[in-house]
């Protein structure tokens, strides 16, 4: 055996023990299920993703989404494509992709987001989604917008129209979590701004988020948006609390 083939097959038989040993103490293994059989693309098995606790919102008339922006905003469309619940699937998915800066996590919201979409939005070029925008802060320490990571897997998978970044944060603010609807409403009052609007005058533009609670944050995104004159505005987001 030449020295180069030699070579080669030390580093592969070194790569297997290394995959191995990167097995044992990060084992690649469904979230939900713990079975092995799944791509290193996915955060869970194609059998737990069936079991999701999908909404079908996008199919019904009057939803409980569309129903929270009632007497608020008038959205074109309005769509939750999960349920979130404490100690469920769902809401691991989003602590993977919010706290363990886990883009597999955003990979699939958005490939779930990008079936829907294509089955009841039309799109063309003209289409524009748009991801909420985090505080530098956040975005530091996570390493990216998560919102941004769904809306980049929605176009990857089929949906394929530009993305918007030019909505942004424009003030510093600490979490909502723990106030009430009342202050939020007050305190989320211009908390977004636009830059180059002019691109999205005529445009159906979607907004992205990854979880939908009182739908104050859409609310106040959709305000900002209006000032660049869009054809329509519909908000999409991965899930829904029930809470
Ligand atoms: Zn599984």
């Amino acid at each position: 055996m030449a020295i180069g083939a030699i070579a080669k097959k030390t580093l592969q038989t070194f790569q297997v023990y290394l995959q191995g040993f990167v097995h044992l103490f990060y084992p690649h293994v469904c979230l939900q299920c713990a079975s092995e059989y799944l791509s290193k693309d996915q955060i869970i098995c194609s059998h737990c993703e069936t079991l999701l606790p999908y909404t079908d919102f996008a199919k019904m008339q009057n939803s409980p989404v569309d129903k929270i922006f009632w007497g608020r905003i008038k959205l074109l469309k309005s769509i939750s494509i999960l349920f979130y619940t404490k100690e469920s699937i769902v809401q691991k998915i989003l602590f993977e992709l919010k706290y363990k800066q886990n883009k597999k996590a955003g990979l699939l919201l958005g490939k779930l987001i990008a079936t829907t979409l294509k089955e009841s939005i039309e799109f063309d070029q003209n289409t524009y989604l748009i991801p909420i925008p985090i505080s530098k802060v956040s975005r530091r320490k996570r390493g990216y917008n998560q919102s941004e990571l769904i809306c980049e897997s929605i176009v990857a998978n089929g949906f394929n129209v530009p993305i918007y970044k030019g909505l942004l944060k424009s003030k510093k603010h600490t979490s909502q979590t723990h106030k009430d609807r009342v202050q939020r409403g007050i305190y989320l009052d211009n908390i977004f701004k636009l830059t180059h609007f002019n691109m999205l005058s005529n445009k159906d533009i979607i907004i992205i988020d990854d979880v939908l609670t009182t739908g104050a944050t859409i609310e106040a995104a959709y305000h900002c948006l209006l000032k660049a004159n869009p054809k329509s505005i519909s908000m999409v987001t991965a899930a829904y609390t029930l809470d």
